[in-house]
């Protein structure tokens, strides 16, 4: 097994300007701008990565509008559906793509690494390494810049992908995509009259290597069938050599603990004279979604909404199952009245969205945050952030309130008391 190369090499200034200037080229809709760019900027130093999987035709039907002939790399790793490389046979020809190129897994380490075909149980990083990196680090070589179908949507991890990412071996990969929805991608589809990938109808809204995929259910990720109960959410050939997603400035600034660790946080803040109708991951004021409801309304993209201590959250009850992702704002430590509004949204209303602690967020607020119902927290204080990642939080053992069937008010008789163990919440 051959290991790529780590470099240490700074990134160029220019270029990392480059690439900031031109994430600021396009808007988040213009997908064939990005592409039209890319293939200006890199003519045949570009390539398209595709797995032909279940939103791949998206990407491909795009890229075919501009360029047919662009070089589009499948990574056949010898784990996929059959039903897969029948699709890849069939949108080649439904799209006009005339140059697909298969890469394969070299043999030596397969038979090395892998000669039962089984790393996929017991090491599945070291299964995608030799099956998709290897042979995607080679077919490279030579390529500038390349292509890929992923979107802000499908993980948190993607939440902050720009179009265009400037990556460690100072290569360019482009993200034509990233801001498109579910909603937009499934909107594409029909609008063309594009092939679904013949699995998509069973539930298989991310599709990879047979062993490590599943259906998922409603309210899970789109990808949440990959690599199901295991700590592994991307193959590797999506990571930068720091492991991560590439941009260069998602370091700074609050950051978001979600499921017992920071994650890349998909919402961003709402400009002041944006379009309702159109915006995108965005958490709108109370105020505003009360004064232009029509617009939210018709609004087709994911949205978030802003509740701040003094709003009512009964004004917009109705509204309520619109809206992926809750903002409660906290504008002082000593103010309480958002933890009311979280018991609400949970207890009386039924919300099952996220709800997210912004503001004055400390780690001894998380514990009672947790409890009326938060999941989320947008975390700017060093100390606090310190403590979550060290998993530090403050135990809660006695109420003067109450939460749910469980918890027992200091004071209350034994007799009194109703049944049932604590139960232990954690962020
Ligand atoms: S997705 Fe699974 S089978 Fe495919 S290369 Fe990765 S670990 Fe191996």
């Amino acid at each position: 097994m051959r290991h790529s190369p780590i470099t240490t090499k700074r990134t160029d200034p220019l270029r990392a300007m480059g690439i900031i200037a031109l994430n600021g080229m396009f808007g988040e809709d213009d997908t064939d701008g990005v592409i039209r760019k890319a293939v200006e900027m890199f003519g045949r130093d570009l390539a398209v990565v595709s797995s032909f999987g279940a939103d791949s035709v998206v990407l491909l039907h795009q890229v075919a509008a501009v360029d047919p002939g662009l070089p589009v790399f499948f990574l056949d790793t010898g784990k996929h559906f059959s039903e897969t490389l029948q699709y890849v046979t069939d949108l080649k020809a439904r799209l006009g793509l005339t140059d697909v190129r298969t890469l394969v897994p070299d043999s030596k380490d397969l038979e090395r690494f892998d000669p039962e075909g089984r790393l996929w149980e017991n090491d599945p990083d070291s299964c995608c390494h030799i099956r998709k990196t290897e042979p995607l680090n080679a077919a490279l070589e030579g390529f500038s810049a390349w292509i890929t179908g992923r979107k802000r949507f499908q993980t948190a991890e993607r939440g902050i992908l720009p179009h265009f990412e400037l990556t460690g071996d100072e290569r360019v990969k482009i993200n034509p995509l990233a801001y498109w929805g579910e909603d937009d991608v499934a909107a594409h589809k029909k609008a063309h009259d594009l092939p679904e990938h013949p699995l998509f109808a069973d539930g298989y809204t991310s599709i990879g290597c047979a062993p490590c995929t599943s259906a998922v259910q409603d309210g899970e990720d789109a990808r949440a069938g990959r690599w199901r109960g295991l700590n592994k959410a991307e193959c590797g050939i999506h990571f930068d050599f720091n492991g991560e997603i590439a941009p260069a400035e998602v370091k700074n600034g609050p950051v978001l603990f979600k499921k017992g660790r920071f994650v890349a946080d998909p919402f961003k803040p709402l400009a002041e004279n944006a379009n309702l109708k159109g915006v995108r991951y965005v958490h709108v004021p109370l105020s505003k979604v009360k004064d232009n409801l029509a617009a939210i309304r018709q609004n087709p993209h994911p949205l978030g909404l802003l509740i701040e201590s003094s709003d009512r959250v009964e004004d917009v009850a109705g509204e309520l199952d619109r809206f992926s992702s809750v903002a409660i704002s906290f504008p002082a430590f000593g103010d309480g009245r958002g933890y009311s509004t979280a018991r609400l949204l949970r207890e009386r209303y039924g919300y099952r969205g996220e709800i997210r602690a912004v503001g004055d967020v400390l780690t001894d607020q998380i514990g009672f945050m947790v409890r009326c119902g938060f999941d989320a927290f947008v975390v700017a204080n060093d100390a606090t952030k310190r403590a979550l990642e060290a998993g530090e939080l403050a135990e809660v053992s006695v109420y003067m309130q109450p939460v749910g069937l469980t918890e027992v008010p200091v004071g209350t008789r034994p007799f009194l008391r109703k049944p049932g163990k604590p139960v232990t919440r954690r962020p």
